[in-house]
């Protein structure tokens, strides 16, 4: 008897952590992966209510952040919000386009961690925090340290928890002009829900590798228990580009065949009711219209397309 109330009590339990779950706040501070300087990637992204953040890249901060101000997404100053609801940055890699808000705001920043794969914390130590390039705000490198920022370098694919926040990580290698490599971090909140954000990537196909089947095969049991809430990720270019100009990047056709190979292997026909924001437009001519009008025409796995805007919140 007892051990029937002990099992139904853990059930009603998890009934009500499901009845009370706490979702995702994304805000997008950047959405284009160039052209714009004052809309470069990067995401806020904390659990509802909560403001506390991990930004997953760090290519504009300021501006975004004044877009939500105006938006009454955030109450306070800017000032404020880069230094106390930023909790910590994610870099997925060392291309300007996603770090350049974070080198020039860290004279006004509080102290915090960037989490990444070794290679993108050594150019950040080697290339930006010199005093060649700016002055050292990080821990380790070019003499003074002044250490706003601590490193923390994470294994491809090791869980960790984000300080200061209730997140939970993990981090994927991607091939992003192979053999220049760029990373995924998958996000994972206290009822274990989870978000995916990409990197800069390219297709398997086109880059000759196979990071995205294994991230893919890795998240397909979340596709399968309807855990995983949103996928954001690139798409810089339309389909009419030549592959070998693509530069390690995506268009709405090699997007469309990989989200295939994912519904492949969580064993569904297709994808449906999962959000798929769209990343790093690259602007230029009338591309970024050429994207989203074949985003409306091609969808074989049945996603809900998603293009997020600066400086306004998402509740997921
Ligand atoms: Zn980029
Ligand atoms: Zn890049």
């Amino acid at each position: 008897m007892l051990k029937f109330l002990k099992i139904f009590l853990l059930f009603s339990f998890f009934i009500n952590l499901n009845l009370y779950a706490q979702s995702f706040d994304l805000i997008p501070l950047g959405i284009y992966g160039g052209g714009d300087e004052s809309n470069l990637s990067a995401y806020l992204i904390g659990e509802k209510d909560k403001n506390e953040f991990l930004s997953l890249d760090a290519g504009t901060l300021r501006a975004g952040i004044n877009k939500a101000i105006e938006n009454q997404v955030f109450e306070e100053n800017a000032e404020e919000v880069l230094r106390n609801y930023i909790k910590a940055y994610f870099i997925s890699h060392g291309h300007l386009d996603h770090l350049s808000g974070m080198i020039i705001n860290s004279p006004d920043d509080s102290k915090k961690n960037i989490y990444a794969l070794p290679f993108t914390i050594e150019i950040l130590k080697n290339r930006y925090f010199t005093n060649d390039a700016w002055s050292n705000f990080a821990n380790e490198g070019d003499q003074p340290i002044l250490g706003t920022y601590t490193y923390r370098r994470k294994k491809d694919q090791e869980k960790f928890a984000i300080e200061n926040t209730s997140l939970q990580a993990q981090i994927f290698e991607l091939s992003h002009i192979n053999p220049y490599k760029s990373s995924a971090v998958l996000i994972t909140n206290s009822v274990g829900e989870s978000i995916l954000y990409f990197g800069d990537t390219g297709a398997d196909r086109v880059e000759k590798t196979d990071k995205l089947e294994k991230i893919w095969t890795e998240i397909s049991p979340l596709i399968k228990d309807k855990t995983l809430k949103a996928i954001l990720i690139e798409t810089s270019f339309d389909s009419s580009r030549k592959e070998e100009l693509l530069f390690g990047h995506l268009t709405p056709d090699l997007l469309n065949e990989e989200l295939q190979v994912l519904a492949k292997k969580a064993n569904q026909k297709d994808l449906k009711n999962l959000k798929v924001i769209i990343t790093h437009l690259k602007p230029g001519g009338n591309q970024i219209q050429k994207i989203k009008e074949e985003y409306q025409q091609k969808n074989p796995t049945k996603v809900e397309f998603i293009f997020p805007q600066q400086g306004e919140l998402m509740q997921l």
